[in-house]
Protein backbone atom coordinates (compact mmCIF):
# COMPACT_ATOMS: atom_id res chain seq x y z
CA UNK A 1 0.00 0.00 0.00
CA UNK A 2 1.38 3.23 -1.23
CA UNK A 3 0.72 6.06 1.85
CA UNK A 4 -0.05 9.78 0.15
CA UNK A 5 0.04 12.73 1.89
CA UNK A 6 -2.27 14.89 -0.41
CA UNK A 7 -1.88 18.69 -0.04
CA UNK A 8 -4.29 21.02 -1.62
CA UNK A 9 -6.74 18.53 -0.79
CA UNK A 10 -9.45 20.67 -2.03
CA UNK A 11 -8.60 22.44 -4.89
CA UNK A 12 -8.59 21.35 -8.71
CA UNK A 13 -5.36 19.00 -8.86
CA UNK A 14 -6.42 17.88 -5.38
CA UNK A 15 -9.93 16.46 -6.03
CA UNK A 16 -8.97 14.83 -9.07
CA UNK A 17 -6.51 12.82 -7.43
CA UNK A 18 -8.99 11.64 -4.44
CA UNK A 19 -10.58 10.30 -7.18
CA UNK A 20 -7.67 8.70 -8.50
CA UNK A 21 -6.76 7.28 -5.22
CA UNK A 22 -9.95 6.10 -4.43
CA UNK A 23 -10.20 4.21 -7.70
CA UNK A 24 -7.13 2.64 -6.65
CA UNK A 25 -6.47 -0.48 -4.44
CA UNK A 26 -3.08 0.12 -3.77
CA UNK A 27 -3.10 3.54 -2.82
CA UNK A 28 -4.20 5.43 0.22
CA UNK A 29 -4.50 8.92 1.76
CA UNK A 30 -2.16 9.52 5.02
CA UNK A 31 -2.79 12.75 4.57
CA UNK A 32 -5.20 15.52 3.78
CA UNK A 33 -4.44 19.47 4.26
CA UNK A 34 -6.13 22.39 2.35
CA UNK A 35 -5.14 26.57 2.82
CA UNK A 36 -8.84 27.32 4.03
CA UNK A 37 -11.86 25.49 3.09
CA UNK A 38 -13.14 22.71 4.94
CA UNK A 39 -12.02 18.99 4.33
CA UNK A 40 -15.63 17.70 4.61
CA UNK A 41 -16.18 14.09 3.21
CA UNK A 42 -12.21 13.93 2.77
CA UNK A 43 -11.22 10.35 3.85
CA UNK A 44 -7.83 10.60 5.44
CA UNK A 45 -6.42 9.76 8.92
CA UNK A 46 -5.08 12.96 9.44
CA UNK A 47 -6.57 16.20 8.22
CA UNK A 48 -5.97 19.51 8.58
CA UNK A 49 -7.04 23.06 7.42
CA UNK A 50 -4.43 25.64 7.05
CA UNK A 51 -1.34 25.35 9.69
CA UNK A 52 1.96 23.92 9.19
CA UNK A 53 2.47 21.89 6.39
CA UNK A 54 5.58 20.06 7.48
CA UNK A 55 4.23 19.49 10.69
CA UNK A 56 1.53 17.12 9.33
CA UNK A 57 4.15 15.71 7.22
CA UNK A 58 6.09 14.46 10.25
CA UNK A 59 3.57 12.93 11.66
CA UNK A 60 1.84 11.59 8.69
CA UNK A 61 5.22 10.52 7.13
CA UNK A 62 4.01 9.31 3.91
CA UNK A 63 5.31 7.39 0.76
CA UNK A 64 4.42 10.07 -1.39
CA UNK A 65 4.00 13.92 -1.20
CA UNK A 66 1.50 15.14 -3.90
CA UNK A 67 1.74 19.21 -3.42
CA UNK A 68 -0.56 20.60 -4.97
CA UNK A 69 -0.58 23.65 -3.39
CA UNK A 70 -1.16 26.64 -4.98
CA UNK A 71 1.81 29.62 -5.03
CA UNK A 72 4.99 29.89 -2.87
CA UNK A 73 3.17 28.30 0.07
CA UNK A 74 3.93 25.05 -0.76
CA UNK A 75 7.74 25.80 -0.46
CA UNK A 76 7.93 23.92 2.96
CA UNK A 77 6.14 20.42 1.73
CA UNK A 78 8.56 20.27 -1.42
CA UNK A 79 11.81 20.44 0.58
CA UNK A 80 10.24 18.42 3.17
CA UNK A 81 9.57 15.84 0.17
CA UNK A 82 13.32 16.46 -0.97
CA UNK A 83 15.45 16.75 1.78
CA UNK A 84 14.13 13.06 3.37
CA UNK A 85 14.18 10.99 0.10
CA UNK A 86 10.27 11.16 -0.50
CA UNK A 87 8.71 10.84 -3.48
CA UNK A 88 7.47 14.49 -4.55
CA UNK A 89 4.26 14.11 -7.29
CA UNK A 90 4.76 18.14 -7.73
CA UNK A 91 1.81 19.89 -9.55
CA UNK A 92 3.07 23.20 -7.19
CA UNK A 93 5.35 24.56 -10.06
CA UNK A 94 5.54 27.56 -8.13
CA UNK A 95 7.83 25.99 -5.41
CA UNK A 96 10.14 24.52 -7.65
CA UNK A 97 10.82 27.79 -9.67
CA UNK A 98 11.22 29.55 -6.97
CA UNK A 99 13.68 27.51 -4.87
CA UNK A 100 15.46 26.12 -8.47
CA UNK A 101 19.40 25.46 -7.26
CA UNK A 102 18.01 24.63 -3.77
CA UNK A 103 15.74 21.90 -4.16
CA UNK A 104 18.13 20.70 -6.54
CA UNK A 105 20.55 20.33 -3.51
CA UNK A 106 18.30 18.51 -1.58
CA UNK A 107 16.54 16.39 -4.07
CA UNK A 108 20.33 15.26 -4.30
CA UNK A 109 21.02 15.34 -0.43
CA UNK A 110 17.92 12.87 0.14
CA UNK A 111 17.93 10.61 -2.90
CA UNK A 112 14.51 10.71 -3.44
CA UNK A 113 12.53 11.46 -6.72
CA UNK A 114 10.33 14.02 -8.18
CA UNK A 115 7.60 13.07 -10.08
CA UNK A 116 6.02 15.71 -12.14
CA UNK A 117 2.58 16.20 -12.26
CA UNK A 118 2.13 19.17 -14.35
CA UNK A 119 1.13 17.63 -17.95
CA UNK A 120 3.92 18.73 -20.05
CA UNK A 121 6.18 17.83 -17.49
CA UNK A 122 4.76 14.30 -16.91
CA UNK A 123 4.93 14.13 -20.63
CA UNK A 124 8.41 15.00 -20.92
CA UNK A 125 9.43 12.64 -18.38
CA UNK A 126 7.87 9.61 -20.19
CA UNK A 127 9.65 10.65 -23.50
CA UNK A 128 13.14 11.43 -21.77
CA UNK A 129 12.81 8.29 -19.67
CA UNK A 130 15.36 5.86 -20.54
CA UNK A 131 17.59 8.48 -22.43
CA UNK A 132 21.38 10.15 -22.12
CA UNK A 133 21.01 13.71 -21.49
CA UNK A 134 23.40 14.04 -24.19
CA UNK A 135 20.69 12.39 -26.94
CA UNK A 136 18.13 15.61 -26.48
CA UNK A 137 18.40 18.32 -28.81
CA UNK A 138 15.11 20.79 -27.74
CA UNK A 139 12.47 20.43 -25.35
CA UNK A 140 9.11 21.88 -26.66
CA UNK A 141 6.70 22.74 -24.08
CA UNK A 142 3.41 22.83 -25.55
CA UNK A 143 0.38 25.55 -24.43
CA UNK A 144 -3.44 25.81 -25.60
CA UNK A 145 -2.72 30.08 -25.73
CA UNK A 146 -5.42 30.92 -23.72
CA UNK A 147 -8.36 32.73 -24.07
CA UNK A 148 -6.56 35.35 -25.32
CA UNK A 149 -4.63 33.75 -28.20
CA UNK A 150 -4.84 35.92 -31.15
CA UNK A 151 -5.75 38.87 -30.04
CA UNK A 152 -3.00 42.30 -29.83
CA UNK A 153 -2.00 43.77 -26.86
CA UNK A 154 -4.33 46.74 -27.38
CA UNK A 155 -7.20 44.02 -27.41
CA UNK A 156 -6.15 43.01 -24.00
CA UNK A 157 -6.73 46.23 -22.33
CA UNK A 158 -9.83 45.96 -20.94
CA UNK A 159 -10.19 42.11 -20.59
CA UNK A 160 -11.86 40.84 -17.13
CA UNK A 161 -11.10 38.16 -14.59
CA UNK A 162 -14.54 37.02 -15.97
CA UNK A 163 -12.87 36.47 -19.29
CA UNK A 164 -9.45 35.46 -18.05
CA UNK A 165 -11.01 33.00 -16.40
CA UNK A 166 -12.56 31.03 -19.21
CA UNK A 167 -9.83 29.00 -20.62
CA UNK A 168 -10.66 26.90 -23.61
CA UNK A 169 -9.52 23.18 -23.00
CA UNK A 170 -8.55 23.12 -19.35
CA UNK A 171 -10.44 23.24 -15.96
CA UNK A 172 -8.38 24.56 -13.57
CA UNK A 173 -8.24 26.99 -10.14
CA UNK A 174 -8.09 30.55 -10.43
CA UNK A 175 -4.18 31.63 -10.39
CA UNK A 176 -3.62 28.96 -12.66
CA UNK A 177 -5.67 29.88 -15.50
CA UNK A 178 -5.02 33.66 -14.73
CA UNK A 179 -1.23 32.53 -15.47
CA UNK A 180 -2.35 30.63 -18.92
CA UNK A 181 -4.06 33.55 -20.15
CA UNK A 182 -0.62 36.17 -19.40
CA UNK A 183 1.40 33.03 -20.59
CA UNK A 184 3.11 33.27 -17.49
CA UNK A 185 2.09 30.07 -16.76
CA UNK A 186 4.37 28.37 -19.74
CA UNK A 187 6.74 31.07 -18.34
CA UNK A 188 6.82 29.17 -15.09
CA UNK A 189 6.85 25.67 -16.74
CA UNK A 190 10.66 26.82 -18.54
CA UNK A 191 11.74 27.22 -15.55
CA UNK A 192 10.26 23.96 -14.28
CA UNK A 193 11.55 22.19 -16.97
CA UNK A 194 14.75 23.59 -16.69
CA UNK A 195 15.41 22.40 -13.08
CA UNK A 196 14.09 19.29 -13.23
CA UNK A 197 15.60 17.65 -17.19
CA UNK A 198 18.67 19.88 -16.46
CA UNK A 199 18.56 21.29 -19.89
CA UNK A 200 19.91 24.73 -20.32
CA UNK A 201 17.17 27.19 -21.51
CA UNK A 202 18.43 28.00 -25.30
CA UNK A 203 17.36 24.67 -25.57
CA UNK A 204 13.81 24.49 -24.30
CA UNK A 205 10.86 26.23 -26.59
CA UNK A 206 7.48 26.93 -26.45
CA UNK A 207 4.82 25.75 -28.96
CA UNK A 208 1.14 26.89 -29.34
CA UNK A 209 -1.01 24.19 -30.34
CA UNK A 210 -4.50 25.56 -29.45
CA UNK A 211 -6.51 21.80 -28.83
CA UNK A 212 -3.77 20.60 -26.20
CA UNK A 213 -3.88 17.10 -27.35
CA UNK A 214 -0.01 16.92 -27.80
CA UNK A 215 1.26 17.55 -24.28
CA UNK A 216 4.78 18.63 -25.11
CA UNK A 217 8.07 16.93 -27.01
CA UNK A 218 11.20 15.96 -26.90
CA UNK A 219 13.87 16.35 -29.90
CA UNK A 220 16.77 14.34 -30.24
CA UNK A 221 19.95 14.84 -31.65
CA UNK A 222 19.30 12.17 -34.49
CA UNK A 223 16.15 13.99 -36.14
CA UNK A 224 13.36 11.95 -34.43
CA UNK A 225 11.08 13.30 -31.75
CA UNK A 226 8.97 11.93 -29.66
CA UNK A 227 5.94 13.46 -28.57
CA UNK A 228 3.30 12.58 -26.07
CA UNK A 229 -0.86 12.76 -26.44
CA UNK A 230 -3.99 12.89 -24.90
CA UNK A 231 -7.01 14.15 -24.07
CA UNK A 232 -6.53 17.29 -21.68
CA UNK A 233 -7.61 15.90 -18.35
CA UNK A 234 -5.14 15.66 -15.52
CA UNK A 235 -6.49 12.56 -14.29
CA UNK A 236 -3.70 11.21 -16.51
CA UNK A 237 -0.63 12.95 -15.51
CA UNK A 238 -1.38 12.70 -11.65
CA UNK A 239 -2.12 8.98 -11.68
CA UNK A 240 0.90 8.43 -13.29
CA UNK A 241 2.98 9.77 -10.58
CA UNK A 242 0.86 8.19 -8.36
CA UNK A 243 1.60 4.64 -9.52
CA UNK A 244 4.62 5.06 -11.59
CA UNK A 245 6.35 3.38 -12.67
CA UNK A 246 3.07 1.04 -12.90
CA UNK A 247 0.51 3.24 -15.28
CA UNK A 248 -2.59 2.53 -13.33
CA UNK A 249 -5.88 2.36 -15.42
CA UNK A 250 -7.77 5.70 -15.93
CA UNK A 251 -11.36 5.92 -16.82
CA UNK A 252 -10.27 7.83 -20.02
CA UNK A 253 -11.53 7.09 -23.40
CA UNK A 254 -8.77 5.73 -26.02
CA UNK A 255 -7.72 9.09 -28.48
CA UNK A 256 -9.41 8.94 -31.65
CA UNK A 257 -7.50 10.05 -34.06
CA UNK A 258 -10.38 10.72 -36.49
CA UNK A 259 -11.28 13.49 -34.43
CA UNK A 260 -7.99 15.24 -34.15
CA UNK A 261 -6.55 18.61 -35.37
CA UNK A 262 -3.04 19.30 -34.45
CA UNK A 263 -2.00 22.42 -35.66
CA UNK A 264 1.11 24.50 -33.94
CA UNK A 265 2.25 28.44 -34.14
CA UNK A 266 4.39 30.32 -32.38
CA UNK A 267 3.97 31.93 -29.03
CA UNK A 268 3.47 36.03 -29.83
CA UNK A 269 5.54 37.60 -27.44
CA UNK A 270 4.73 41.60 -28.65
CA UNK A 271 1.16 40.63 -26.67
CA UNK A 272 2.41 37.64 -24.14
CA UNK A 273 5.53 39.78 -22.20
CA UNK A 274 5.56 37.18 -19.21
CA UNK A 275 7.20 34.15 -21.21
CA UNK A 276 10.28 36.38 -22.09
CA UNK A 277 10.30 37.97 -18.74
CA UNK A 278 10.37 34.11 -16.97
CA UNK A 279 13.08 33.35 -19.30
CA UNK A 280 14.85 36.44 -18.36
CA UNK A 281 14.27 35.49 -14.51
CA UNK A 282 15.58 31.94 -15.43
CA UNK A 283 18.29 32.98 -16.99
CA UNK A 284 19.32 35.16 -14.21
CA UNK A 285 19.25 32.20 -12.18
CA UNK A 286 19.93 32.99 -8.18
CA UNK A 287 17.00 34.66 -5.99
CA UNK A 288 15.42 35.83 -10.07
CA UNK A 289 12.78 33.09 -10.59
CA UNK A 290 11.37 33.36 -6.73
CA UNK A 291 11.53 37.30 -7.49
CA UNK A 292 9.60 36.64 -10.74
CA UNK A 293 7.18 33.71 -9.00
CA UNK A 294 6.06 36.23 -6.05
CA UNK A 295 5.60 39.41 -8.50
CA UNK A 296 3.31 37.29 -10.43
CA UNK A 297 1.18 35.89 -7.37
CA UNK A 298 0.80 39.66 -6.50
CA UNK A 299 -0.54 41.00 -10.08
CA UNK A 300 -2.38 38.18 -10.23
CA UNK A 301 -4.42 38.28 -6.85
CA UNK A 302 -4.96 42.25 -7.49
CA UNK A 303 -5.88 41.48 -11.23
CA UNK A 304 -8.95 38.79 -9.86
CA UNK A 305 -9.65 41.64 -7.20
CA UNK A 306 -10.17 44.37 -9.67
CA UNK A 307 -6.72 45.94 -8.20
CA UNK A 308 -5.22 45.90 -11.44
CA UNK A 309 -5.92 45.87 -15.19
CA UNK A 310 -4.83 42.67 -17.34
CA UNK A 311 -1.43 44.31 -18.89
CA UNK A 312 -0.92 45.72 -15.74
CA UNK A 313 0.57 42.09 -14.00
CA UNK A 314 3.50 42.13 -17.07
CA UNK A 315 4.00 45.96 -16.04
CA UNK A 316 4.40 44.73 -12.06
CA UNK A 317 6.47 42.05 -12.79
CA UNK A 318 8.58 43.73 -15.10
CA UNK A 319 9.35 46.47 -12.59
CA UNK A 320 9.79 44.17 -9.89
CA UNK A 321 12.32 42.04 -11.64
CA UNK A 322 14.42 45.18 -12.68
CA UNK A 323 14.43 46.10 -9.14
CA UNK A 324 15.83 43.33 -7.28
CA UNK A 325 19.50 41.99 -7.25
CA UNK A 326 18.47 38.26 -7.86
CA UNK A 327 21.27 37.01 -5.37
CA UNK A 328 21.85 33.81 -5.19
CA UNK A 329 19.87 31.59 -2.12
CA UNK A 330 22.11 30.17 0.08
CA UNK A 331 19.10 28.69 2.38
CA UNK A 332 15.44 28.75 2.53
CA UNK A 333 15.80 32.07 4.43
CA UNK A 334 17.50 34.01 1.42
CA UNK A 335 14.25 32.66 -0.66
CA UNK A 336 11.78 33.83 2.43
CA UNK A 337 13.99 36.91 2.41
CA UNK A 338 14.03 37.59 -1.80
CA UNK A 339 10.09 36.39 -1.73
CA UNK A 340 8.91 38.78 0.65
CA UNK A 341 10.77 41.62 -0.84
CA UNK A 342 9.51 40.97 -4.17
CA UNK A 343 5.69 40.93 -2.71
CA UNK A 344 6.36 44.19 -1.19
CA UNK A 345 7.94 45.72 -4.62
CA UNK A 346 5.18 44.40 -6.23
CA UNK A 347 2.38 45.83 -4.40
CA UNK A 348 4.11 48.85 -4.08
CA UNK A 349 3.23 48.59 -8.54
CA UNK A 350 0.12 47.17 -8.22
CA UNK A 351 -0.38 50.55 -6.41
CA UNK A 352 0.52 53.17 -8.59
CA UNK A 353 -0.87 51.22 -11.47
P1 LIG B 1 -6.68 25.49 -6.63
O1 LIG B 1 -6.73 26.92 -6.36
O2 LIG B 1 -7.84 24.82 -7.27
O3 LIG B 1 -6.37 24.68 -5.27
C1 LIG B 1 -5.33 25.06 -4.42
C2 LIG B 1 -5.33 24.21 -3.18
O4 LIG B 1 -4.24 24.64 -2.34
C3 LIG B 1 -6.60 24.31 -2.32
O5 LIG B 1 -6.89 23.07 -1.75
C4 LIG B 1 -6.18 25.30 -1.23
O6 LIG B 1 -6.93 25.14 -0.04
C5 LIG B 1 -4.73 24.86 -1.03
N1 LIG B 1 -3.89 25.87 -0.38
C6 LIG B 1 -3.68 27.15 -0.75
N2 LIG B 1 -2.82 27.75 0.11
C7 LIG B 1 -2.49 26.82 1.04
C8 LIG B 1 -1.65 26.79 2.17
N3 LIG B 1 -0.98 27.89 2.55
N4 LIG B 1 -1.54 25.64 2.87
C9 LIG B 1 -2.21 24.54 2.51
N5 LIG B 1 -3.01 24.49 1.42
C10 LIG B 1 -3.15 25.61 0.71
O7 LIG B 1 -5.35 25.24 -7.50
P2 LIG B 1 -5.05 24.09 -8.57
O8 LIG B 1 -5.52 24.53 -9.91
O9 LIG B 1 -5.47 22.76 -8.05
O10 LIG B 1 -3.45 24.16 -8.64
C11 LIG B 1 -2.63 23.66 -7.61
C12 LIG B 1 -1.19 23.62 -8.11
O11 LIG B 1 -1.11 22.70 -9.20
C13 LIG B 1 -0.68 24.95 -8.65
O12 LIG B 1 0.68 25.08 -8.35
C14 LIG B 1 -0.87 24.83 -10.15
O13 LIG B 1 0.06 25.62 -10.87
C15 LIG B 1 -0.59 23.35 -10.35
N6 LIG B 1 -1.20 22.78 -11.55
C16 LIG B 1 -2.56 22.76 -11.65
C17 LIG B 1 -3.17 22.22 -12.78
C18 LIG B 1 -4.68 22.13 -12.87
O14 LIG B 1 -5.18 21.52 -13.82
N7 LIG B 1 -5.45 22.67 -11.95
C19 LIG B 1 -2.38 21.75 -13.84
C20 LIG B 1 -0.99 21.82 -13.71
C21 LIG B 1 -0.41 22.32 -12.55
MG1 LIG C 1 1.07 22.63 -17.36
Amino acid sequence: MKRVALLGATGSIGRQAIEIVEAHPGLELCAAASGSTPLDGVDAPLKQVGGDLVELLERAQPDVVLNAVVGFAGIHATLWALERGVDLALANKESLVAAGELALAALERGGGRILPVDSEHSALFQCLEGREPDQVDTLVLTGSGGPFRGRSRDELADVTAEQALAHPTWRMGPKITVDSATLANKGLEVIEAHFLFGIPYERIEVAIQPTSIVHSLVRFRDGAALAHLGYPDMRVPISYALTYPERAATPLPPLDLTALTLEFEAPDPETFPMLALAREAGLRGGTAPCAFNAANEVAVAAFLEGRLPFLGIPEVVGETLAAVDGAPARDLGDLLEADREARSLAERGVAIA
